[in-house]
């Protein structure tokens, strides 16, 4: 459950993840701060998959923070602890290696991920998706974004079985957006 440690916990991991990505925007035309990301992805294991494990929601918060920032896993350790420290470099790339090898590698990794990090991943990817859908990288074309679409159905592919509710919200949300794709407005 969670209780005034947990609650302490996770508005750190707030703070510390709004100041790390505090220079940061989303791909979208409009910029989107990208903090809103690891909040929408936090709610989403929250509300939609239910999930009330306090590792799991703060590492929902940081999950972006060792691949797109100058966090150290050090940092995150002395924080938040070994646990935390394990789910988010279990859902961050290896920036060492090409993109190309990093994709792959989602999808190959997925099904051996631990429980945590694949309710992660669905949260991830239900967001990533939505944001496809409703604001998409400037510039994406259908084709590319399509792909994207594709992409993380193969990665999900991986993880399900570990939260249906989650996992049945990103299949609506995958349907939408491809519906959205095939059938654009304007
Ligand atoms: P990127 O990895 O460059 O971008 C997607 C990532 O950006 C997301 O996973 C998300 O990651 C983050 N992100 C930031 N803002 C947004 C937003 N507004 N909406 C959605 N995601 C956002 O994309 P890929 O290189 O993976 O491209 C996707 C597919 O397109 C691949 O299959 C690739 O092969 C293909 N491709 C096609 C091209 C073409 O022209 N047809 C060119 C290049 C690639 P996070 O949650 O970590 O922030
Ligand atoms: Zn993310």
């Amino acid at each position: 459950m969670f209780n005034s440690n947990d609650m302490s916990l996770f508005l750190t991991a707030l703070s510390f993840a709004t100041e790390k990505h505090r220079a940061q925007r989303r791909k979208d035309c409009q910029a989107t701060p990208y903090i809103n990301h690891p909040i929408e992805v936090a709610e989403t294991l929250w509300h939609i998959g239910k999930v009330r494990d306090i590792v799991t929601l703060v590492s929902a918060l940081l999950h972006d923070t060792l691949e797109d920032t100058q966090t150290t896993p050090e940092e995150i350790q002395n924080l938040f602890g070994t646990d935390v420290l394990c789910v988010v470099q279990e859902v961050s790339d290896d920036k060492n290696l090409p993109k190309q090898v990093r994709k792959r590698k989602q999808i190959e990794t997925a099904a051996h991920k631990s429980t945590r990090a694949q309710e992660l991943k669905l949260a991830d990817k239900i967001c990533n998706v939505h944001d496809i859908t409703r604001a998409p990288p400037k510039n994406w074309s259908l084709e590319r974004r399509t792909e994207y679409i594709d992409w993380a159905e193969q990665v999900i592919a991986g993880v399900r079985g570990v939260n249906p509710s989650l996992e049945s919200h990103f299949d609506t949300i995958a349907a939408e957006a491809r519906h959205t794709l095939t059938h654009p407005t304007g």
